[in-house]
């Protein structure tokens, strides 16, 4: 077995909710191998249909077509075992307030069939430093301790897949670097990781595999590096000594623009065009550079890369 998930040819439409309302195509088509034993990114903007595709994989939204296999295990016809290979970090907060983590997580072991003696409770609290509340109530935890304490649920029946929807999505720097943390050592440990985001710098940190979609579409499914070299474009601005009356000669390959009186604006790749042209060119027509500022190009514009070369 080399892929921990394949989905092919999935599809997903909502019903519409009232009369008025319409039905709401999520997912168009999707096919997706997700390799076994790589940190693999979903990325896409919100409402792209991460969410849709996670909860598929949860048994939380049924599908309208198409397959899904989950360590080898068809959803449909092996819907308990697919289940139990895998373990999801949702989007939103779901456990009973009224439990303590330490209850919570042996709960969660239990419900899958784990034997006291092989549940893994206090191995879990300590991995996400909830250790010292194992017995307080789960609903007076802070939000990022609820996050981490649903991050050891999905692990209590020690699935070999980890699945996280947007496990950073509004949480501060310290809890990202903690999960982050965490993602990479079950990596180590052999855990195949599935994560979704919306940030490009999330997926560029953590993931060696990332899939875009866009709209209900997969846009692109690469290694890390051959997408970011893919997307590698960014934009540079000269601001110069003196207005500028023409632009000049040499620089038509790095889409050179006036913007304002005394500032050049240029994209380029670095993958295969050097900055240091662009300068040789400013200084042979005797323009004095005063400040030069990058910008890299952010998830915005690597969807309108990506679907205008589609
Ligand atoms: P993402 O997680 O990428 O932000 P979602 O999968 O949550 O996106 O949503 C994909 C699309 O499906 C969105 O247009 C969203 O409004 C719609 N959608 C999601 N859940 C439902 C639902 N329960 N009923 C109707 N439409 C939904
Ligand atoms: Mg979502």
């Amino acid at each position: 077995m080399q892929n921990a998930i394949e989905i092919s040819k999935l599809n997903k439409t909502y019903k519409a909710a009232g009369k008025k309302a319409e039905a709401k195509v999520a997912l168009k088509d999707i096919d997706l191998n997700i390799p076994k034993g790589s940190i693999f990114g979903l990325l896409g903007p919100n409402g792209a249909g991460k969410s849709t595709t996670i909860n598929i994989l949860a048994g939380l939204v049924l599908k309208t077509s198409g397959g899904v296999k989950i360590w080898d295990l068809d959803i449909d016809e092996k819907p308990r075992n697919a289940k139990a290979a895998i373990g999801i970090v949702p989007q939103e907060i779901n456990f009973d307030p009224f439990f303590t983590p330490r209850q919570l997580l042996d709960i969660q072991a239990g419900l899958y069939g784990v034997p006291k003696n092989e549940r893994r409770t206090e191995e879990l609290l300590k991995m996400v430093e909830l250790a010292d509340k194992g017995d307080s109530y789960s609903r007076a935890l802070s939000g990022g301790m609820k996050r981490r304490l649903m991050v050891a649920k999905a692990l209590a029946h020690s699935p070999p897949i980890l699945v996280l929807d947007e496990p950073t999505a509004g949480v501060d720097v310290e809890l990202r670097q903690m999960l982050w943390e965490n993602v990479r050592r079950l990596n180590d440990e052999g855990v195949t990781i599935v994560l979704t985001t919306h940030y490009l710098e999330e997926a560029e940190e953590l993931c060696d595999r990332i899939a875009i979609i866009n709209h209900g579409e997969i846009v692109a499914n690469e290694e890390k590096e051959t997408l970011l070299a893919r997307i590698d474009n960014k934009e540079i601005r000269f601001r110069l000594a003196d207005e500028i009356v023409d632009v000049p000669n040499g620089l038509e390959k790095f889409n050179a623009a006036k913007e304002g009186r005394r500032t050049l604006v240029m994209r380029y790749s670095p993958q295969d065009q050097c900055v240091g042209e662009i300068i040789d060119i400013l200084q042979k027509a005797k323009l004095e550079i005063c400040d030069i500022s990058t910008d890299e190009s952010d998830l915005e514009d690597v969807f309108l890369q990506l679907t205008r070369a589609a």
